[in-house]
Formats: structure tokens, sequence, C-alpha cells
């Protein structure tokens, strides 16, 4: 080695040792008799010092050429400080300088290599590996290698063993569109890129591997929402002679596990909520529950009793549903403040048609922006439908049912904001139970649009005791089929999800006729499965975690980016190594594709 000890190791007992350290120059101080140098590699910084008469003059005069991010060597002897830095861990030490090499100079860096950088999100992602000697980028690299690390280990002590599924497939429809890969030995035909390895892992099952995991690249070539990136790693798991129940408990044990080694938190018991009672109470299949202000209703979907019709408030009488949420404390909210949210909630991203609010007085009184239509004694029933105390807001929306809730769900997310109760260090984990099994497509334009598909993906089992209702007419009995499908939802986050899967071939044909498959489309896409299920196919079921995103919250960040060391930005595109990019005509002759970008 260059070296006898890194940047982040020497302590006061190392005091006389002559030392030798190799890193970037990360800034030089010159006072003119003294010069201090702090050197930066991944274990940490140690200032080098040097003084007019001791240290030799064509040491003090190559210090004094140095540049931010030279490359250097440096020999000397390790001494007490006189002023300790407490933020470093060398910081009771200095190593005063005999020699010093420049192993290799560099140019000027385009933006600061310091935790708070004056570099844009841009100029960081073209020149990522400069980004990445800062401190904060490097600590989430290694906590994503601390949990790839834990999470190996828990899966090697539960029997699971990791096997390696191909890259080059063909598609399977999990929702998204497949990137392809043409094939030149097979002119006209593509491979894709997996969007999970979700049959393999199933035919794994067949083989009788009993218990499989896999860190995995997956790839979905989906329109790019903020924070999404088309290719993503999950710890993918499949379990063989399973029930949902013994997917809970493992995985619940995964997580803890991680909790435990990674952030030294202890979880506890995970808590658990239908689909059903997720829309009901949170408006959404992923609730945050590190807060409350669950969704009450004046007039609902459910069993509720009407407290809003027949008052002549023609906006509640023709809605399906009237929902709202307590907002405690929230009663001084300023006319201004509410018409604030108003205007917030009406934004087309959300697209409310407008909000009602109650005030709940700390002197008693009620007061809110329907008084016209609705009594105090009216307005009594309603405080007490929302349990509210006084001092409290209740905000309340209507309309058709699902877009209510979705509205409500982003008001609520809001004011959970505002009110300070999304803190990133407070973990709440949480399973969502019984999703259904089929959504009617109803986004315009969509694949999917004006059909029955399956919510997980068209492997997943029924609930046994709804796979009676797959053979109805009745587009109400057969949005009401639940399926044996979990999410593990963090904080309000998705983090995984997975199902106990069909293993049965007559099962697994009706539901692809279900979704609208001819038998020869499904023989030609998933014949495969389908024979192998004629082989002895025992029962399994697995899960699948987004593990950028489960490195993002326990990094308690927002993006998923920063946990990535490079990370394509918004549009898809790596900055840096400036893809994807054309190819050369001849690539394209070879690959039978006709069509070159200009
Ligand atoms: N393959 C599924 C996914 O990627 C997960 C699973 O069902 O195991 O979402």
């Amino acid at each position: 080695m260059l070296r006898t000890h890194t940047c982040g190791e020497l302590r006061l007992e190392n005091v006389g040792t002559e030392v030798t350290l190799t890193g970037w120059v990360q800034r030089i101080r010159d006072k003119g008799g003294m010069i201090w140098i702090d050197l930066r590699d991944r274990y940490g910084i140690t200032q080098l010092m040097l003084e007019e008469n001791q240290t030799a003059p064509e040491v003090i005069e190559a210090a004094r050429s140095l540049g931010r991010e030279f490359v250097v060597q440096a020999t000397g002897t390790v001494i007490e400080r006189k002023s300790k830095n407490p933020n470093l861990l060398t910081g009771d030490i200095e190593i005063q300088l005999k020699n010093l090499t420049v192993l290799n100079p560099a140019k000027l860096p385009p933006f600061l290599v310091e935790d708070d950088t004056d570099g844009g999100d841009d100029l960081r992602m073209k020149y990522r590996y400069l980004d990445l000697r800062r401190n904060p980028v490097r600590k989430n690299l290694e906590l994503r290698h601390r949990m790839a690390q834990h999470t190996r280990i828990y899966m090697d002590a539960q029997d699971f063993i990791e096997v390696e599924t191909p890259v080059l497939i063909k598609s399977t429809p999990e929702g998204a569109r497949d990137f392809v890969v043409p094939s030149r030995m097979n002119p006209g035909e593509f491979y894709a890129l997996p969007q999970s390895p979700q049959t393999f892992k199933q035919l794994l099952m067949v083989s009788g591997f009993d218990r499989y995991y896999q860190i995995v690249k997956c790839f979905r070539d989906e329109d790019l929402r903020a924070d999404r990136q088309p290719e993503f790693t999950q710890i993918d798991c499949e379990m063989s002679f399973v029930e949902q129940e013994d997917i809970l408990q493992m995985f619940e044990g995964l997580i803890r596990h991680l909790f435990k080694m990674v952030k030294g938190m202890e979880l506890g018991e995970v808590p658990r909520m239908t689909y059903v009672d997720a829309m009901k109470f949170y408006g959404s299949d992923k609730p945050d529950t590190r807060f409350g202000m669950q969704f009450v209703e004046l007039k609902g979907t459910f069993d509720t009793i009407d407290l809003t019709s027949g008052k002549n408030f023609g906006v509640f009488d023709a809605a399906e549903l009237v929902v709202g949420i307590n907002v405690p404390g929230a009663a001084n909210y300023t006319r201004k403040q509410i018409d604030e949210l108003t205007e917030w909630i009406k934004r087309p991203q959300i697209g409310a048609k407008g909000l009602v609010y109650v005030r709940y007085n700390e002197d008693g009184t009620i007061k809110s922006s329907v008084d016209k239509f609705y009594s105090e004694e009216d307005l009594k029933h309603w405080v007490v439908a929302f349990q509210a105390k006084p001092g409290d807001l209740m905000l309340i929306i209507s309309g058709d049912a699902a877009k209510a809730r979705k509205q409500l769900n982003e008001l609520r997310l809001e004011m959970g904001t505002r009110l300070g109760l999304r803190k990133p260090d407070d973990y709440k984990v949480l399973w969502v139970l019984d999703f259904p099994l089929l959504e009617w497509g109803e986004e315009e334009g969509h694949p999917n649009a004006g059909r029955w598909f399956a919510m997980h993906h068209p492997f997943t089992s029924p609930k046994p005791e709804d796979i009676s209702l797959l053979d109805s007419n009745d587009n109400i009995e057969l949005g009401a089929i639940r399926a044996n499908a979990y999410d593990m939802v963090i904080n309000g986050t998705e983090v995984g999800g997975g199902s106990i899967r069909i293993f049965n071939r007559d099962l697994q044909a009706k539901m692809f006729k279900l979704l609208g498959f001819s038998d020869e489309e499904a023989k030609a896409q998933f014949g495969f499965l389908m024979d192998a299920f004629e082989f002895g196919a025992p029962p399994h079921g697995g899960i699948a975690f987004g593990f950028d995103r489960l490195c993002s919250l326990f990094g308690g960040a927002d993006s998923i980016r920063d946990f990535i060391a490079f990370p394509k930005n918004n549009s898809g595109r790596d900055v840096m190594i400036d893809s994807p990019s054309p190819i050369a005509q001849k690539q394209l002759d070879e690959l039978s594709i006709g069509v070159v970008k200009k």
C-alpha cells in the first residue's frame, strides 16, 4: 500500500508515530508562517501541518502548489493538536509534514466537493464521480451496502438461497412496458429485460428450491414520474408450502432484522390493515400511519348515517361521498389560511371542487362555511362524528367517492406535513392485506383502459372463498374478488408487495381468460409456466421489496437517486455517459433494424 494509515484512523495514542497517508486535498489554509492541509479519503479527514522553520523549503513549496482535489501522498509525524476539532474523529491530532508527493494533479472541480456543495443537480450528475466523493452521498451508498449485507445474512439464516435469473428474457406483462433488446442472431426477434424475475422464481419453486431470493436489477419502461428509475433493484423472494401468514411473518422478520442491525431500532409488531379499511380511513392503499386524522364520513358508501342530505345544500345532496378529517388544534387557522388551503386543493394536480370547513372554537361555539344550510344542532352531530375537541378544525370534501378519497388523502398528508407530524426518523411499518384481485382500467388511452387487469399481477391467487366469483358476469362481483396479496408500507410509501400464487393450470388459464387473453395468447406467452404447473407445482408465494426505496427510507431521505451510485435523471438519461444514444447504421444493419435516428 502507498499508505500506512487511512485519513480516518489516527488518534492521540498514535502521537510520535511516523505515518504515510494518501488522499485528496480538500482544503488548504496558508497563514504565511504556517500551512494546513485537510487530506480526505473515504474514511475521514486528517489535518497536515507545515511550519516555516520546521519543514524543508521544497516541501513547503510543494504544498503551496497544491490545488483542490490533488491526489497526494504525505509522510510525517503524528502530533497532538493545539486547537482540537471535536467534529473530526481525527480532531485531536495533526501530521507534522516531512514529505509530500503529488500522485496526480487535478483540474479545478466544477463544484465544491464538500458536504454543503454549490453544485446543482445537473452538474453533480454529470460529474457523478466527484459527487460520490462527498460524505452525504458516500454514506448513502455505505448504508445501501449494509442493507444488502444484512439482507443476505437474514435470508441465508432462514435457508433461502440466492439464485441468479436471466436478464435477457421474454416479455412478461406486469403492468409496465418492457425494455427490448434486438437479437442479432435471430433477425426480427427481441429479448425483453425483466420487469421482475416473477415467472422464473415460480419455476424455481416447481424445481423444488423451496426458498429463493435474489437482490436483482429490474427494468420498467414507464413514463418517468419524479423519483422513478427505469432500472431499479428488488429484494425478490419466493417460498414453497406457505400460506399468507407464513410470508408475513418471514418478511416482517427481515424488516425487523434490518431495523435492528442497520438502525439499532426495535420495530415491534407490524400492524395490519385491510385494503378496504385503508381506503375508508385514509383514502389510500399506502397510508402514512405516523399520524391520525383518519377519514370520517358524513355521508358515505359504507354503512354511514347520512348527516348532510335534505338541508338544501345541493353540493352535498348530489355527492356520492361527504368525507373529512379533523385537524387537531387548528381552529385558529385564519380565513386567509383556509382560503389558501382551498386554493391548494383546487389545483389541477389535486382537482377538488372546493373545501368546506367547520371550526370548533375554544369557547365551544361552532362556525362553518356552510352555516347557511346547517344549524348549530346539525353541526354538533358532525362534531360528534369527528370526535372533535374545542380548538379543532374539520376539513370536508365531497363528490365522486373515489375522487374525493384521493383528494382528501392529499389534504391529510399536506396537513400532516404542515403540522410536523411526518418526521423521517419516526418509522411506522404496516401490512396492507386483501387487495382486490382485479382492477378496471379507467385511464383513457392506457393499454388497460376499458378492461379488467390484475391489480398485482396475473399469477396472484384469489382468496379460496372468492374463487367461485371468477365465473361471474357481474362487474361489481368481479371487482369484489379479493386476492391473497399484500403490501408492506413504511411511512406512507409502498416498500414491498407480493402474493400467494396460482399453482394450478386450470385456474391460471381462467385468470388469463378473465384478463382478456385468448387461449392462444396465453399459451404463446405463458405456456411454459402453465406446462410447469402440470409437473408437480407446490403451493407457493412470495414478495419483492423495492431495495432503492427501502434504502432511502432508512436513510431518512425522500429521493432514491442518492442511494444509487449512477442513477438516471428524470428523463431517463444518464447525463454522465450520455445515454441513451444513437448507434451506427452498421450496428443497426447487423441487428436487422432499418431506421436510423438522425
Ligand atoms: N414480482 C412482483 C413485483 O415485482 C412481486 C411479487 O409478487 O413477488 O411487484
